[in-house]
């Protein structure tokens, strides 16, 4: 008899599995539960800065799923898991039985328990129903003030600033973007923010927002002073979607604890993306990475292995990438030790490089520039690979301490690209995913350009 996967979640880490799972077999039979329809959230800045349709943030029409052979529940939450019965129950009470699962729920935005943060005109922008209703409420020029500057709230701040809203970000910690960059990269990140017209409130934080009978929302700040907005945006953290777990038998910490092959301790349930909590690459400590790469990471090691496979992942890359109006931000794996560094730091372009050593091997990086600056993409992208890959720079460590802003020569001479082929996750390069939307015809619109351009739209 065939295989009876069923997945829970229809975010990258679901969608991933469901591809890798049909790529070796094509018999088993594969069950989608999702209560959203499936989509990626990292498509959702692009749909509010209004650079692609609203259906582009889907992954794809009921035609993608017929056409992988697919069953779909849409709308349905999982409420609960039999380990030994081998099914789940859904909200609507019906059961599904499975010889494998794979748990891929997510994760939610942690509620804000201030006074006024259940108002009209305060959301938190993670899913696709949030994104519309923000669409829909916003002028170009609204005034939006965002809880919060983590990498998903400034993800969603660079969206607003190409259409012009006018932004103030409130942040409890000392600096903005604190769990991405060191206080020198923020004060870069702050000073260039507030030279394009974005507020910044740091070291505050936000006691109740008081909402007028014009609809213009007042937030209160913990420093006595006040700020006004038509719109706000909650970004103060998340927490992994794994109530429907109790008495199950799984092992959860913060997220659901997974091994190398993202299985559970249950052997037939495994877990993958913002849900699960598994090997860091560089420091080899179980860690939730909530980013879209560990996620499609986790969705195929975890696909492959339930479709009889045995293959293992070294562990997900700390890795952070952000575009803050103009200004490309990243941050890489150790990036906040304190161990040996090379900086180079010239405040007035601004460009900002801190290079964390292992020995001979890059360990962690912070990198920012401008986004038209010569290299900088491409010294992102390799300055990654020599830390993803665990290259031994030997001689090309002291080239690289005196001249950090020569990545390229290293890169090549030690075969740092080849090294990144032969770990690539499943060992075989990523096939070309061709087009998800059949009913259009399968029209290439070119949505990689969108996603990557440095041009404004
Ligand atoms: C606005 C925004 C922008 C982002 N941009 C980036 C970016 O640029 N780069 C990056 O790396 N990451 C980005 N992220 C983070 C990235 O989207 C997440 O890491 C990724 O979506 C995680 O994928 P996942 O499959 O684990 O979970 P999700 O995408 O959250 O999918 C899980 C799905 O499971 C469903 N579900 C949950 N519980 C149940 C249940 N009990 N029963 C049925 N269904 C359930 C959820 O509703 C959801 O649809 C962004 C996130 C947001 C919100």
């Amino acid at each position: 008899m065939a295989a009876r996967h069923v997945i829970i979640g229809g975010g990258p880490g679901g969608i991933n599995a469901i591809e890798t799972i049909r790529g070796y077999d094509a018999d088993a039979s594969i069950t989608l539960i999702s209560d959203e329809p499936a989509y990626a959230r990292m498509a959702l800045p692009y749909y509010i800065s209004k650079s692609i349709p609203v259906d582009q943030v889907l992954t794809g029409d009921d035609g993608y799923f017929s056409n992988l052979g697919v069953t779909t529940q849409f709308g349905l939450r999982v409420t609960s898991v039999n380990a030994s019965e081998n099914t789940v129950t859904l909200d609507n009470g019906s059961t599904v039985e499975y010889d494998n699962l794979l748990i891929a729920t997510g994760s939610s935005p942690q509620p804000l328990p201030i006074p006024g943060a259940d108002g009209e005109g305060v959301h938190n922008l993670w899913t696709m129903d949030d994104a519309k209703n923000v669409v829909a409420a916003m002028d170009g020029d609204a005034e939006v003030a965002f809880i919060g500057a983590g990498f998903i709230g400034f993800i969603i701040l660079n969206a607003m600033y190409k259409i012009g809203a006018r932004l103030t970000v409130i942040e409890l910690e000392n600096q903005v973007l604190p769990r991405m960059l060191d206080a020198q990269g923020a004060s870069l990140v702050n000073t260039w923010l507030n030279e394009h017209g974005v507020r910044t409130h740091t070291g505050v934080s936000v006691q109740a927002i008081e909402h007028g009978s014009d609809g213009k929302k007042t937030l209160k700040l913990s420093d006595g002073s006040s700020t006004q907005a038509d719109l706000v945006i909650v970004a103060t953290g998340i927490r992994t979607n794994i109530d429907f777990l109790n008495g199950s038998g799984v092992n959860t910490n913060e997220g659901i604890l997974i091994n190398s092959r993202c299985q559970t301790n249950i052997s037939n349930i495994y877990a993958a993306g913002d849900v699960a909590e598994g090997s860091d690459l560089s420091t080899g400590q179980q860690a939730i990475h909530a980013i879209q790469t560990t996620a499609v990471d986790h969705g195929r090691i975890a696909g492959a292995n339930m479709a009889g496979q045995d293959v293992e992942y070294p562990g997900s890359l700390l890795m952070n990438i952000l575009d803050v109006c103009g200004l490309q931000c990243a941050s890489f794996g150790s990036w906040s030790s304190g161990g040996e560094k090379t900086e180079t730091i010239n405040a007035s372009r601004p460009l900002y490089r801190k290079l964390l050593w292992d020995g001979d091997q890059l360990s962690g990086a912070i990198i920012l520039g401008p986004a038209d600056d010569v290299a900088m993409l491409n010294d992102m992208g390799m300055i990654k690979g020599l830390i993803q890959a665990q290259t031994s720079l030997g001689a090309w460590k002291g080239h690289i301490q005196t001249n950090p802003t020569d990545i390229r020569r290293p890169y090549v001479a030690t075969k740092t690209a080849e090294k990144m082929l032969a770990i690539t996750t499943l060992g075989s390069p990523a096939a070309h995913r061709a087009y998800q939307h059949t009913q259009d015809g399968g029209k290439d619109r070119s949505a990689h350009a969108v996603l990557v351009s440095n041009k404004s739209a």
